[in-house]
C-alpha cells in the first residue's frame, strides 16, 4: 500500500482523515502508522509536527523506513478511521523558520560566499553556521535588509521532483545529500536547493527576518536569527525594554545612549570623590593615632572599622614616623579581632616570643615577616594583650 505524504502536496493542510494501519508499543509510547498523513516528520533540521489523532496527542513524528511513524501516549485500533489535526501554530512557525533560512543562506552565499555549513531551528531562534573567518555586524545587517526585500517581493516557493541525472539543469546552491529522485525547492529565481522540508508557499508568508547576533567558532561564524512571528515578538520586547529605560532615565529612547554616557561619567566622578574622601578620612584617623604614640615609641590602639585593609595601611604609615618603634593595632568587631604588629627595627621584635606568650590571650592566628605581622583572633582580653607587649618591649 502506498502511503500518502500529504504535507508534500498541501503545506497548509491541517485537518485530514486517515485510517490507522498499525500500532505497536515502544517503551512507554505507541508507534502509529497512518495510510496518509499531514504530520511532517523530523528531518533536515526541521522539528516534527505535533497535534492530535482523534483525541490522542501526537508527541513526535519520525521519518521511519518508508513512511512516517507517529508517537502517541495511548494506543489506536488498527483499521479505524480517525480525524487528525496538525498543531498549525507550531507548523507555520517552523515553515517560516525553514523558508527564512533558505533565503538567508542564499543571500549569505550571494553576498560574501559564506556557504551554510549547518542549520539549527531551535525553540527560541534559528542559527545558521557559515564558512568564514570574520563577518561583521554591518555585513549581517545588510544580509538582513536584502533578505527582507526578497520577503516583501512575494516570490513563489516551488517544490518539485527531478531525476538525479537532470540536476545539471538547475542552478543548485549546494549538492544533494540523497540520490535517485530528488526534491528541489526553488524560490523565485534567487535560490534552488535539494530539500525534503515543508516551506511556505510564498516568501511574503515568512514575514520578517531579524538579526540577533553572531558567535565565532573554529574558523566559522554562527549567525543567530529571529524569523517570522518570532521577529515581531522580539522587536516588541526590545521596544518594551527601551521604553522602560526611557521612562526610568526621563529621556526618549533615542537619547538613551547619550544619557547613559552621562550616567557613566557621573559615576566615574563620584568614584573619584569617594577615593579622595577615603584618603582624607585615613589622614584624619592617622593623625588621631599619631597623638597616642607614647614616650617609649609604642602605640597600642583598638579601633573599629569595616575597612579590612585599614590596619595594614595605618601600621605602615605609622612606622614612617620617627618616634614610632612599635605599632600594635587591633580591629574589634564585636569580639571578632583583626590584629597587626609592626616594628620599625627589624631586630627589635622577637615574633616567636610574641606568638607563644601573647597571641594565646586573643586566641590569635596569623604570621608575617619583619616589619609587619598580622592575623585574626577573638575574645575580650585585648587590653591584657597590649599590657604584655608593653611590659616586654617598653624598655
Ligand atoms: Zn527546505
Amino acid at each position: 500500500m502506498t502511503r500518502e505524504k500529504l504535507y508534500y502536496h498541501d503545506n497548509h493542510l491541517t485537518t485530514f482523515t486517515a485510517t490507522v494501519c498499525e500500532c505497536r508499543k515502544e517503551g512507554d509510547r505507541y508507534a502509529v502508522g497512518l495510510d496518509r498523513t499531514a504530520f511532517y516528520p523530523e528531518g533536515g533540521g526541521q522539528p516534527s509536527d505535533r497535534g492530535f489523532i482523534g483525541k490522542i496527542p501526537v508527541l513526535h513524528v519520525a521519518k521511519g523506513e518508508d513512511y512516517p511513524i507517529h508517537y502517541t501516549p495511548e494506543p489506536l485500533e488498527p483499521g479505524t478511521d480517525v480525524i487528525c489535526r496538525v498543531d498549525w501554530e507550531r507548523r507555520f512557525d517552523y515553515m517560516q523558520q525553514h523558508t527564512g533560512q533558505h533565503l538567508l543562506s542564499s543571500v549569505l552565499m550571494e553576498r560574501g560566499n559564506w556557504a551554510t555549513v549547518s542549520v539549527h531551528q531551535g525553540e527560541e531562534y534559528t542559527s545558521i553556521e557559515v564558512e568564514g573567518e570574520e563577518i561583521s555586524d554591518e555585513d549581517l545587517a545588510e544580509v538582513e535588509r536584502e533578505t527582507n526585500r526578497l520577503i516583501a517581493s512575494n516570490l513563489p516557493v516551488k517544490t518539485f521532483w527531478v531525476e538525479e541525472g537532470d540536476l545539471g539543469n538547475y542552478p543548485l546552491r549546494r549538492p544533494p545529500k540523497v540520490t535517485g529522485t530528488i526534491r528541489l525547492v526553488q524560490i523565485g529565481r534567487v535560490d534552488c536547493v535539494p530539500c525534503g522540508g515543508v516551506h511556505t508557499s510564498t516568501t511574503a508568508e515568512v514575514g520578517l527576518v531579524f538579526y540577533l547576533g553572531r558567535e565565532k567558532i573554529r574558523g566559522r561564524v554562527r549567525t543567530l536569527w529571529k524569523i517570522g512571528e518570532r521577529a515581531f515578538v522580539q522587536m516588541r520586547e526590545n521596544q518594551r525594554i527601551l521604553s522602560g529605560l526611557g521612562v526610568r532615565y526621563s529621556v526618549p529612547p533615542a537619547d538613551l545612549e547619550e544619557r547613559l554616557d552621562g550616567v557613566d561619567r557621573e559615576l566615574f566622578d563620584r568614584e573619584g570623590e569617594i577615593r579622595q574622601l577615603k584618603g582624607e578620612l585615613l589622614t584624619h584617623r592617622l593623625s588621631g593615632l599619631k597623638d597616642r604614640i607614647d614616650d617609649k615609641g609604642i602605640l597600642t590602639a583598638v579601633i573599629s572599622t569595616e575597612d579590612k585593609k585599614f590596619l595594614q595601611t595605618a601600621a605602615m604609615a605609622l612606622l614612617e614616623e620617627e618616634n614610632c618603634r612599635l605599632v600594635v593595632l587591633v580591629n574589634d568587631r564585636d569580639g571578632e579581632l583583626q590584629w597587626v604588629i609592626g616594628s620599625q627595627d627589624e631586630n627589635a621584635l622577637d615574633f616567636g616570643a610574641v606568638r607563644s606568650e601573647m597571641l594565646p590571650l586573643i586566641k590569635g592566628k596569623g604570621g608575617g615577616r619583619s616589619p609587619l605581622w598580622q592575623g585574626r583572633g577573638e575574645g575580650n582580653r585585648v587590653e591584657e594583650f597590649f599590657r604584655v607587649i608593653r611590659e616586654k618591649y617598653g624598655v
